[in-house]
């Protein structure tokens, strides 16, 4: 089986150096005017890495669904249909987490943001913010998980 790295945010790492990288720019506008791939637009992200890594040339390109990203690389010179292949191999491996994985993971980033509350390094107000939006990106992963079942 293929195993490949994967982030639940919703603060996002270079896969490289681990860098926090600023967010997920989504594909329409990083490409910003039509491709071929816009059908796939929805499950096609970029990492917003930090400049270092950029000047270090680390993998951006992401297949996303919901909050749930892994890398997605393109072979060089590679056709439509194999990035195609790429972007749905990639998805199905999303789609294939245990939910109980990705619970386990928010528990930890939720106890993360807790501890940091504790030890005085942000704000409660802050840390209500940073839960609110990671039971919403798993609210909205839920949904698009329901939705891929139907179509994929
Ligand atoms: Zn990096």
């Amino acid at each position: 089986m293929n195993i490949r790295p994967v982030q639940t945010g919703p603060v996002y790492r270079c896969w490289v150096c681990q860098r926090p990288a600023a967010g997920i720019m989504d594909f329409r506008t990083a490409m910003g005017g039509p491709t071929v791939l816009d059908r796939y637009a929805d499950y096609i992200g970029y990492l917003d890495l930090d400049r270092i890594c950029r000047q270090q040339m680390h993998p951006s390109r992401v297949a996303r669904l919901g909050n749930l990203v892994t890398p997605l690389h393109f072979p060089k010179g590679c056709t439509v249909e194999e990035r195609i292949q790429a972007i749905q191999d990639a998805v199905q491996f999303l789609l294939e987490q245990p939910q109980e994985n990705l619970a386990d993971q928010m528990m930890r980033e939720i106890a993360r943001i807790i501890h940091l509350v504790y030890v005085g390094t942000i704000h409660p107000d802050k840390a209500m913010g940073l839960v609110r939006l990671i039971l919403t990106m798993k609210a909205e992963e839920m949904e698009v998980r329901h939705e891929m079942s139907m179509v994929w």
